[in-house]
């Protein structure tokens, strides 16, 4: 726990591109124009965001649900299957 509260500065470097946005994820470097393409390498399914990481990617469903106490995948299927009307 006090590990986090002084961070390496690598670990402060990857915690500050996480806060703005401005990390490896490829949503952020295909908008600078590093890459082209931003789809996640991980499910293939969306742009890799870091909203996309931590809430919807399939391939991280069991750590979501570990961290966040929820099955994300679950409730977010629920939600649209019910916005949807079904
Ligand atoms: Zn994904």
């Amino acid at each position: 726990m006090l590990e986090m509260l002084r961070p390496s500065k690598p670990e402060l470097s990857r915690m500050m591109g996480a806060v703005t946005e401005h990390s490896q994820l490829l949503a952020y470097l295909n908008r600078i124009g590093v890459v082209k393409g931003d789809e996640c390498r991980a499910c293939g399914e969306d742009s890799e965001s870091l909203e996309h990481y931590f809430c919807h990617c399939p391939a991280f469903s069991q750590i979501q649900s570990r961290y966040f106490g929820i099955d994300i995948l679950l409730a977010r299927r629920t939600y649209v299957a019910s916005a949807e009307g079904n």
